[in-house]
Order: structure tokens, then sequence, then C-alpha cells
């Protein structure tokens, strides 16, 4: 077994299963497993006991060069293990495969960035000419509050770079002239909502005018989750789309508004999963996720409380959000709930060109013959908003063997039978050290 595959085995078998609460994920495990594969303490930052991230900065040959940062996370998602073939924590090898939860997302690329990182930190590899950070971090499944967030706002000076690696990483599309590599370069904001209403408590044995708090809030939940959502067409959509290996017809009526939602149907009969993202890359997403109400059969809900996960592309703000909840929920729905924003996001991208991407290009086209980069957008948040926000240009990307396919890969996030081929993590090992490499001789100016 390679080193690299043995090291996601590890990282997997260590379940660091992030749930939201504070003292979930215990992400030192992790920091253990990668301060010994990569033979040196660096500095960890533990913002909560267990919830640590590992930080190693290699200083460049010139202070003037552009900085460089891996950024994996070393949480995972909570798994039933009802669902899953090979147990979600048992890092199973079974046919060409590495199983379990974490294996797409992320520990893949994390043991990937670790073993194209690890030259650089021994010294086998002369440095690059601006400095080259490695932060494994914790926490990136609950919103970053102990790790990536942590570490720009805490410690800046730590993790200050100019080019940014971290997710998503996904199969390329295959066409009649070679891979397609997707190159993430986008991701939606969240704009969460909590719908709530507080009414009075009695006897449930005789509602009669009583004020119910769950019936208002119960409607709303209704109206907001079944109502269209709003289409756009973002020019990252439409140059994504004209980078497609998809048939010309399909592809002219996925950037036209008036025939998106029928082509995204056409999609979902031969990929469902691929019509999902299709569908989230060109409407606002409104999806109800949790309701909580009253304490008892037989008494009338005193309080009712609905979190509603909403999604904004580029260009869309949380105007946008407010004028969609409007037009849903009527001026008699709004009078009666409350409707609070829980999280408060932009969307954020990053051009698709300058040293970085040419750098992924050299790597991509070294591995397989053809030079084939689309610029994709990711509806799930990453840890790259934080570094985006401070100018920092922010890419995730990896290589895969064809044996899953995106839309199937898409399932596997947060999904069960969560797995990656060997072939798979090793490829993403080479692409990683050859970004680095090129990267290093497209910054290194006059030296
Ligand atoms: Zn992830």
């Amino acid at each position: 077994m390679s080193e690299v595959v043995e090291l996601l085995v590890e990282l997997i078998r260590n379940a660091c299963v992030n749930d939201g609460t504070p003292d979930s994920g215990n992400e030192i495990v992790s920091v253990r497993t990668l301060q010994a594969f990569l033979g040196a303490p660096g500095t960890v930052v533990e913002p909560h006991p267990g919830r640590a991230s590992l930080v190693y900065r290699v200083p460049g040959r010139s202070p003037s060069a552009p900085a460089l940062c891996l950024l994996p996370h070393l949480d995972v998602v909570p798994a039933s293990e009802e669902e899953w073939t090979h147990p979600p924590f048992g890092g199973t090898r079974a046919g060409g495969f590495v199983w379990g939860r974490g294996a797409v997302d992320m520990l893949n690329v994390t043991a990937a960035m670790a073993a194209a990182f690890r030259p650089y930190l021994e010294g086998r590899l002369p440095s690059l000419p601006g400095d080259l950070v490695f932060a494994a971090v914790a926490d990136e499944e609950a919103g970053g509050t102990f790790g990536a967030h942590h570490l720009v706002e805490e410690h800046w000076a730590q993790v200050r770079c100019d080019y940014l690696l971290t997710e998503v990483a996904a199969p390329a599309f295959p066409s009649p002239a070679g891979p397609v590599v997707p190159v993430t370069v986008a991701e939606k904001g969240p704009a969460w909502r909590r719908l709530w209403r507080r009414g009075t408590a009695g006897h449930a044995s005789q509602p009669h005018a009583t004020d119910n708090a769950l019936v208002p809030v119960a409607a709303a939940v209704e109206r907001l989750g079944t109502a269209p959502s709003p289409v756009r067409i973002t020019p990252e959509w439409r140059r994504l789309v004209a980078g497609l290996p998809l048939d010309a017809d399909l592809r002219r009526r996925l950037v036209d508004p008036d025939h998106v939602d029928a082509a995204i149907d056409d999609l979902a009969s031969v990929d469902l999963p691929l019509a999902r993202w299709a569908h989230a890359l060109t409407h606002m997403t409104v999806a109800p996720t949790t309701f909580q109400a009253g304490t008892k059969a037989n008494v009338v809900p005193a309080l009712a409380e609905a979190d509603v996960d909403v999604r904004i592309l580029p260009g869309q703000d949380q105007a946008d959000v407010d004028d969609h909840f409007r037009k849903v929920l009527g001026p008699a729905g709004l009078e009666d709930i409350e409707v609070e924003p829980v999280l408060d996001f932009p969307a954020t991208a990053s051009q698709p060109s300058g040293p970085l991407w040419e750098a992924i290009g050299d790597a991509v086209e070294s591995a397989t013959g053809t030079r084939r980069l689309v610029a994709s957008m990711t509806p799930v948040g990453t840890d790259a908003r934080f570094f985006r926000a401070r100018g920092v240009t922010a890419y995730g990307v990896g290589l895969f063997d064809g044996t899953v396919s995106f839309g199937e890969m898409l399932e596997m996030f947060h999904g069960a039978n969560e797995r990656v081929s060997e072939r798979s993590v090793e490829a993403t090992a080479t692409l990683l050290a050859d970004v680095l490499a090129s990267f290093g001789r497209r910054t290194g100016g006059g030296e």
C-alpha cells in the first residue's frame, strides 16, 4: 500500500466526526497522525479542547514572491453504519477502493496534500520562491469556527497567503478530446433563515380561537418548501456550461432562464445528482430543514421554530432573499411569523487565471496529455470563503481515475458508501506535487 493511501486509511479510522457541537470533532487525533507523517511538530492551534488545527510555514526564497497555502480539513460529518456496505470508520480497502466517511470529503485530498507538502518541509525539494503553507484545519463541516475562520481572524500571520488550494476536488468529465477537469473557483453563500412564532399555551381540548404557534410556522414552511425558487444565470454558470462536454442543445437551454428548468428535468431522467447540482447552480435554493414546536399532545404550542437553508449565487444578496420570502409568504404570512437571519455570507469567486490556474493546467497536461480545465462552482460552503474575503485566489482540484462519475461522487458527499479508488488518491498526490513545482517555476521571476 502506498504511503498516501496508508495515511488516508488512518485519517478515516481516526473518526474526527463533527456533529456541529463544540465538543465533537476531536481533530487533535488527526493532528497527531499528520505530525507523525510529516516528521515535525508544526504549530498546533487549539481554540477549544480537542478542536485542533496544524500549521506549517516553509519560508520562500524571495520576499516578494506570492505565498501558496494548502488548506485541507480534518473533520468529517456523521455516518449511520446500517446504510454502508463497509463500516464508515473502518477504512476498509476493497476492490481497489478505500471506503469510509471522509474518503472524498476530503481526507483523500488531505492525505494527498500532506504527501505533496512533505518534501518541502523536509528540505528534500528546494523552497518555492514564495512561502509555502500547510494548514490542516478543524471544523470545516460546521462553519470553521474552531478552524479556518479562527486561523484567518486570530492567526493571519501564520496562514497569510496569496493563493490557496482547498475544496472541492471532483472527477473529470470524459470527452472524446480528453478529460475535462473541473477546478472549483466559486461557491454559493449560505443565507440561512429561522422562522418562529410565540403563541399562547392552553388546553388543546378547547382549541377555538387559541393562538397556536405551530400552524402559521408550518404554513410558511410549506409555502417556502414548494414555491419555485428564483432562477439566475450567472457569468460563472455560463462559463462552466460552455466548458462542459454536453450536447449543444442542452448547453443552450441550460443558460436560458426560460428553459433551464425543463433542461434540468431532462437531465434528471439520466443523472439525478447532476441535475440537482445544475439546479443549485442556477437558482437561489430554499430548503426547510428543521422544525420544532410544542411539548405535549394536549397542550396548544406556545412556540414553534423552523430553519430554512437558503443559498445565494454570485450577484445575489440578502435583499434578494428577503424579496423572495415576501413574494412567497405575502404580507399576511410575514405578519404572522418572525424571520431572522442565522447565517449571512455572500457567494465568493476567484478568477480562473494567473500562476496557480496555469500551474494546475501544467499538472493536468502532464497527467492526462490534454490541458482541458473548466472553472467550476460549488453549491456547498467551504473554507475558501474566509480566504477569498481577504483577496486570496482559492481553488479546489484533484484527479480521479474514472471509476466514479462526477454525479456519483456528488452523492457520496455526506452520503452513504463514500469511497475513493487508491489510484485516484495517488493521482491527486502526484497532481498536487506537480502543481507546486509548476507554481514555483511560474512565480520565480528573475531567479
Ligand atoms: Zn469538505
